[in-house]
């Protein structure tokens, strides 16, 4: 039994066929039956599959003879070459409603649909200018049966424009794969990153979890990384990167390794001894920075021309940049005066408060009582009060007074706690193994373990 290509439509990946080579052996001696096998998905109970149907795409040959198969194209959960297809892009100003009346349906209908797509789908923030659209009409009558939109890769909604006018939010499967990756910088850490198909979630996660130990703005020629992260796919095309598990960097002789643990109680990334990789404090309150002004008890002052003691570091840094909060703690103040302009205070224990001077705007939520986490934006530079230009201007607080951060030999972080380091250890091994390989690692039997204290982790993959 072979199969021929009778057009150039041909269709196999969407429907499996050459998986199904052996079941059609079994089943395929009658048309219907071999047909039932190429319809399994069609949810909708409005096509017809009859007299519409597109020309004969395969034919399968055997010792019964030969005869014609029809594959449909499967798309949204419907067999599409049973309908005419308009597709389109959402103009600017253009209303859900004006789409749908402009397609022919009545404006009591459109209502209803709206009602109805409440629970499913916020039409005010989703149904927006240049998002692509797709209306299944029916061939005979020219009506509008569907209408498809796609907020995300992630999920398609479809209004049916007919009958119960109802309108339902599809899923898409995302498949997730392990993902080994090495690299090595030869110009720019994002060259070398992109170079390996390594999207920017996933280079931002790695800065996450090296963030204390490994300054990525000065990134070198030669610095070495490996990353093991998750890679999600939607009909086997990537979607981005998920949770990343495991990184190592090598940059002059030295090894950074962050692992991610996380069994519902602990969750993070450690280091190779199982100590977290947050530390008791950030080193600084943005990301990418310059020191333009240090710790200065004597400092001669730009604006006032004075001496006046800088008792703070300034960070410059591009207006709009956000300023996170260095530890976990609670807003203390939320003010603005002349010299300090806008500020946010942070108490982050008995011992240690931190200060953020000369913000442009507080970050949402930021009040005196509010929560706030290590990382956590709290504002964002500025040059309010006395500035000469955009930037942070970074006042750490010990025992009620300003000190160098610098200097201060600050908390160190938490190590994991003594009944789960075994199960930590076990769990980096495995990561280590796994970063030595490369691209995707088919280790289902580690994919379910991720994050448990299962001893079968250990498979290694083949
Ligand atoms: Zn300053």
């Amino acid at each position: 039994m072979e199969y021929k290509k009778s057009g150039s439509k041909m269709k196999y990946g969407i429907l499996g066929l050459r998986n199904k080579k052996k079941s059609l052996v079994k089943l395929g001696t009658a048309i219907g039956m071999a047909a039932a096998l190429f319809y399994p998905t069609v949810n909708n109970n409005n096509n017809s599959m009859g007299a519409s149907m597109v020309p004969l795409e395969v034919r399968l040959e055997g010792e019964i003879g030969s005869f014609p198969i029809i594959i449909p194209t499967i798309k949204y959960g419907f067999a599409i070459d049973t309908f005419q297809i308009e597709e389109g892009k959402i103009q600017k100003n253009q209303t859900l409603g004006a789409l749908l009346s402009g397609m022919g349906m009545d404006l009591l209908s459109i209502e209803t649909l709206v009602k109805n797509s409440k629970d499913v789908f916020n039409i005010n923030r989703n149904f927006r200018a240049g998002k692509d659209y797709t209306i299944l009409l029916d061939r005979n009558t020219g009506k509008p049966k569907h209408l498809i939109l796609e907020p995300s890769v992630f999920e398609y909604i479809v209004f049916n424009l007919q009958d119960e006018l109802n309108v339902q939010k599809v899923e898409r499967e995302v498949d997730t794969q392990l993902k080994a990756v090495k690299g090595e910088i030869a110009s720019t850490l994002w060259a070398a990153l992109s170079e390996n198909n390594v999207d920017s979630e996933a280079a931002a996660k790695m800065e996450d979890a090296l963030e204390c130990y490994v300054d990525f703005s000065h990134t070198k020629e030669g610095d070495k990384f490996k990353l093991l992260f998750e890679e999600r796919k939607i009909n086997g095309k990537s979607v981005g990167s998920g949770q990343l598990y495991a990184v190592n960097y090598q940059r002059d002789g030295k090894d950074y390794y962050a692992f991610w643990f996380d069994d519902g109680v602990t969750k993070g990334f450690y280091d190779v001894e199982g100590t977290s990789a947050k530390k008791g404090f950030l080193k600084s309150p943005l990301k990418y920075s310059r020191i333009s002004s240090k710790f200065n008890p004597r400092r001669f002052h730009p604006i006032l021309k004075t001496v006046r003691p800088h008792l703070g570091t300034d960070y410059a840094a591009p207006t709009g940049t956000p300023i996170y909060s260095v530890g976990e703690g609670v807003v203390e103040e939320v003010a603005y005066t002349k010299g300090n302009g806008k500020f946010v205070k942070i108490r982050h224990d008995k011992m240690y408060q931190t200060q953020y001077l000369h913000m442009s705007r507080y970050a949402k939520g930021i009040r005196r009582g509010t929560k706030v986490a290590q990382g956590q934006v709290i504002g964002y530079v500025g040059s309010t009060g006395l500035a000469t230009g955009p930037h942070v201007c970074f006042r750490f607080w010990k025992n009620g007074k300003q000190v160098n951060h610098l200097r201060e030999k600050l908390p160190q972080s938490k190590k994991m706690a003594k009944d789960k380091i075994e199960e930590f250890y076990k769990l980096r091994d495995n990561y280590l193994m796994m970063m030595e390989k490369e691209g995707l690692i088919n280790d289902s039997k580690f994919q379910h373990h991720i994050g448990s204290s299962n001893e079968e982790i250990g498979g290694a993959a083949p």
